[in-house]
């Protein structure tokens, strides 16, 4: 088991006039090597949910326990190393000189030898289909997919058990998105990496993941395999697609699933 999330409550200002109940009795497993999509209307707890996997938030009832190490001990050297989470337009943490630096940076506060970071920054940036030529450029001089690319090798350097991405193709062109959707499928299969993806698109959780989990207000309104997920019309519609979305998506996913029984797509043709 990788990730165990059990009986989690989040309140933001917790006694506080403002307080706000943002996570409820949530309770979720993932194991080694899943892929799994976090979809859900803006404001559902999915980035509150998912600082809870490296401890930047911790419980303020139940436990999240990764790999064996419950989140909230102090020390979360550990846990960080294991759980990288690449957040919404990440190219806007860059801020070193040069492409390497930026890379490194992780890299050295674990206190690995030069020789291994620098054998970790070249692997990453490869794994994002980049190479050595921009390695003493400025991230700044960077297009934006490059950056954005650049962000994401710096997590993947960390060679983290779990990956985690917040929307990791936010404002980038198709092409841009096939490209890193591409990489992080080769991620999740030649490592056998754990890939949760949040995102707001449901073609892209359909086309990528094995499992969804649908948020609703602070809870979990529906974990399933893929598949069955885009079958339940009240799911499809919690996540506020309008009938010719549905009938679109489901010609897509057919497209997609070429095996799949037809009789679980019961979403009337609009
Ligand atoms: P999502 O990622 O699905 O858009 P969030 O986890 O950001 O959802 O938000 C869940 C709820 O918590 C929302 O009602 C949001 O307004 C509230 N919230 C998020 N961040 C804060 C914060 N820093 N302080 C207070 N409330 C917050």
């Amino acid at each position: 088991m990788s990730i165990k999330i059990e009986n989690l409550y989040y309140t933001y200002m917790d006694g506080g006039p403002f307080e706000k109940t943002a996570l409820q009795d949530i309770n979720i497993e993932i194991n080694d090597g899943e892929f799994v999509g976090i979809i859900g209307h803006t404001g559902s707890g999915k980035s509150t949910l998912i600082q809870h996997l490296n401890g930047i938030l911790k419980p303020t009832k139940g436990y999240v326990i990764i790999n064996n190490i419950n989140t909230q001990q102090k020390n979360l050297k550990e846990l960080r190393s294991q759980v990288g989470i690449v957040f919404q337009y990440p190219e806007h943490q860059l801020f070193e000189e040069t492409v390497k630096k930026d890379i490194a940076f992780g890299l050295i506060k674990q206190g690995l030898s030069q020789e291994e970071i620098d054998k970790r920054v070249i692997q990453s940036l490869e794994s994002v289909g980049l190479n050595e030529s921009i390695l003493d450029k400025s991230p700044f001089e960077l297009s934006g997919g490059q950056k954005r690319r650049v962000a994401i090798a710096g997590v993947i350097a960390m060679m983290p058990k779990i990956l985690v991405l917040d929307e990791p193709t936010a404002g980038l062109d198709p092409i841009g998105r096939d490209e890193i959707f591409g990489y992080i499928k080769k991620l999740h299969k030649d490592f056998n990496m754990t890939i949760i993806l949040v995102s707001h698109s449901m073609e892209d959780v359909a086309r990528l993941t094995d499992r969804v989990i649908v948020m609703n207000q602070g809870s979990v309104f529906m974990d399933k395999p893929s598949r069955e997920v885009y079958a339940e019309p009240e799911a499809l519609e919690k996540i506020g697609l309008s009938a010719p979305q549905i009938t679109y998506l489901m010609k897509r996913l057919k497209k997609s699933f070429p095996n799949i029984n037809e009789n679980v797509f019961t979403v009337e043709e609009a």
